[in-house]
């Protein structure tokens, strides 16, 4: 049987550069699947539908909610976003290594179903590189672009439930590091359990040969 794949959690300050960064991390490597959102937010110029999001209304995503469909939800600055349970199971137990680009309750709420789950935080350098980043995009009002600050202000705080910051100053450098950062999480003591277990066993045995 393949091992299960690890499954991580990727967050960060809105305009922080996470999806660029996810993207490329699937593109460069290939054991990586990535979970497509449903949100209820209407798509933005270019996006499309079941490549960037699963643009849905309210009414159906409710309904997902309420059959157990969803593996996790929030609603952010407005909309539901959530991650549907279905594929991240399938793409585990073949062993890809799934990432999740979500925000930090949604993260949460993964982390305590799946304790094992590896929760990665995407920073720019400074605050002001991340508002140059924001008012770069050109896809946000003024508005919306303070509403994006005001709630990094917010994430600030809960950056410390992370495991690993992400630097994300050099687009390619950001990339290796993240790939590295999951690959070792498949050393980590609580993922090899069952291992030490089984040597536990192994050595007792061999004492009572
Ligand atoms: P955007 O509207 O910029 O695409 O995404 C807004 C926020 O929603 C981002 O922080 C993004 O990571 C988060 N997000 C995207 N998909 C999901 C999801 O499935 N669940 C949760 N909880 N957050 C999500």
């Amino acid at each position: 049987m393949k091992e299960r794949g690890v499954l991580t959690v990727i967050s960060g300050f809105s305009g922080a550069g996470k999806g660029t960064l996810v993207r490329k991390l699937i593109d460069e490597y290939d054991n990586y699947s990535l979970s497509i959102s449903m949100t209820t937010r209407a798509p933005r110029e270019g996006e499309q539908n079941g490549v960037h999001y699963f643009f849905i209304d309210k009414p159906t995503f409710e309904e997902n909610i309420r059959s157990g469909k969803m593996l996790e939800y929030a609603e952010y600055q407005g909309n539901y976003y959530g991650t549907p349970k279905e594929y991240v199971e399938q793409q585990l137990s073949a062993g890809n290594d799934v990432i999740l680009e979500i925000e930090y309750l949604g993260a949460f709420q993964v982390k305590k179903m799946l304790p094992e789950a590896l929760l990665l935080f995407v920073t720019p350098p400074s605050a002001d590189e991340l508002l140059r980043r924001l008012r770069g995009r050109h896809t946000e009002t003024e508005e919306q672009i303070r509403g994006r600050m005001k709630r990094a202000i917010e994430e600030a705080d809960i950056v410390d439930k992370y495991e690993f910051i992400l630097l994300n100053d050099d687009l390619d450098t950001c990339v290796r590091e993240t790939h590295e950062i999951i690959q070792n999480a498949k050393y980590s003591v609580s993922r090899n359990a069952a291992f030490i277990d089984e040597i536990k066993r192994e050595l007792k045995d061999l004492k009572e040969e």
